[in-house]
């Protein structure tokens, strides 16, 4: 498996189908195969050419940190699902019953976490606008219909639901003409991030009829786009045939006075190696765009200072700004990648430790939870107990902004939901409840 095989710019998809083949190309037997096509048929799998060629260190596998940002592992299912999935594909049962019992599978995995469906749904003139949320005064996050796909899934993926044919669980629009009139009646909404899925799995041409109504509005003065191209196929920005035409969509955002924000979704310094990602940032810079980079803490591919001091070194040398620093959410396969807080906070930590003021941009680790977006700040002791120190970096209710609190500790929780006030409170704060 040579970078040669990729033929530099021409992208190909492995999805299930090609799954059985690739694993063989591993040399797992026949029973290793069925146990990670068995995970592959409940949640989402989808890699490609320049993933398997380029990125992956195979001498390394099945531990490389990017095999396993896109490959499934057994663990990823409860042990009496995986069970049930692999004697459906190895007793070849009819296809509408494989897809029943991995959509009942899909509905105990807690598909929507933290209110994602209705909590943040904005309505405008009576109506709910589905594909779009509005959780944070300042915020509005869109779901182009066309972008709600990505070049290659990663396995810990929080909004796995998006993508393995569960239609009513799928957030997604195609109504700009409402997202802009829901924009011109909210004029507190500065900033709008366009998200998915990876908007830039769309062309240049049709992301532009998300991009080019919002030039129209004076109160947006950001455009964010989250993206993990960068990591996962970078040549959209260097060899596609649209990709000068998405630079000068870029640098129209700049030229109208508005910040353009790639929020680079990378999780492994492995994923900066190839000369193509410096070269597709170097060219987005130059167009006048930020490059943003986040990405959340997961066990077994990159719980370690030592991967996350190299993330935010490297990134800052390419020009681009750490951000985020996120816990996994509390759905899908959290159990097995999740990171305890207490680690999380201590992973971080080590990290930040490590690294110029200049990456310090960074914030973390921070739960993307139902009162807002929670930091870990620390473990300390006050008055004998053992505390989490904590605040919102942002909030549904402005006022509980940064404003520290504490919870109990505990050398387990995994999520703010499994976090008690400390000192027997009933509170976190007036207003912040443990829910
Ligand atoms: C993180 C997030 C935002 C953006 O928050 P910033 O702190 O401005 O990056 C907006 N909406 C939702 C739902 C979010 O989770």
């Amino acid at each position: 498996m040579g970078p040669e095989k990729n033929g530099a710019g021409r992208f190909r998809a492995f999805t299930s189908r090609d799954l059985d083949g690739l694993l063989r190309r591993m040399g797992l037997s026949g029973e290793e195969r069925l146990g990670l096509r068995a995970v592959a048929a409940v949640l989402p799998f989808r890699t490609n050419a320049y993933v398997v060629d380029e990125v992956i260190d195979w001498s390394a596998a099945p531990d490389d940190p990017i095999f396993r940002l896109t490959f499934p592992q057994v663990g990823m299912l409860p042990a009496p699902d995986l069970k049930q999935m692999a004697g459906l594909i190895a007793g070849e049962a009819p296809a509408a019953e494989v897809r029943r019992a991995a959509h009942e599978i899909r509905m105990r995995l807690n598909p929507h976490p933290s209110g994602q469906l209705d909590a943040n749904v904005p309505v405008h003139e009576g109506r709910r606008l589905e594909g779009l949320q509005h959780k944070y005064p300042e915020t509005v996050l869109v779901f182009p219909r066309p972008g709600q796909t990505c070049h290659a899934y990663c396995t810990y993926c929080f909004r796995w639901p998006q993508f393995v044919g569960e239609p009513e669980l799928r957030i997604a629009t195609d109504d700009m003409a409402s997202t802009t009139a829901y924009l011109r009646a909210h004029p507190e909404v500065t900033s709008v991030l366009v998200t998915g899925g990876d908007p830039l799995v769309m062309s240049a041409e049709v992301l532009r009829r998300t991009v080019e109504p919002l030039l129209g509005i004076d109160s947006v003065q950001s455009i964010r786009i989250g993206t993990k191209s960068l990591a996962f196929w970078p040549y959209r920005f260097v060899t596609d045939r649209d990709a000068d035409d998405l630079l000068r969509l870029f640098a129209q955002v700049a030229e109208s006075g508005r910040n353009l924000a790639l929020m680079a979704h990378f999780t492994h310094p492995q994923e900066l190696r190839p000369a193509v990602v410096r070269e597709a940032m170097r060219r987005i810079r130059d167009t006048g765009a930020v490059i943003r980079c986040q990405g959340p803490l997961v066990r077994g591919i990159n719980d370690s200072a030592e991967a996350w001091a190299g993330l935010w070194s490297e990134t800052t040398r390419l020009g681009a700004v750490p951000y985020y620093q996120f816990v996994e959410r509390d759905t899908g396969p959290q159990g097995f990648f999740g990171v305890p807080l207490a680690r999380g906070y201590r992973i971080f930590r080590d990290a930040y430790a490590q690294v110029t003021g200049l990456a310090r941009t960074v914030r973390g680790p921070v739960m993307s939870a139902m009162p807002g977006k929670v930091s870990v700040d620390g473990i300390t002791e006050v008055g004998g107990e053992k505390v989490f120190v904590l605040h919102l970096i942002q909030a549904r209710d402005p006022a509980l902004v940064n404003r520290p609190f504490f919870a109990a500790y505990d050398e387990d929780a995994t999520w703010f939901t499994d976090l008690k006030p400390a000192f027997g409170a009933s509170q976190f704060l007036p207003g912040l409840d443990a829910t």
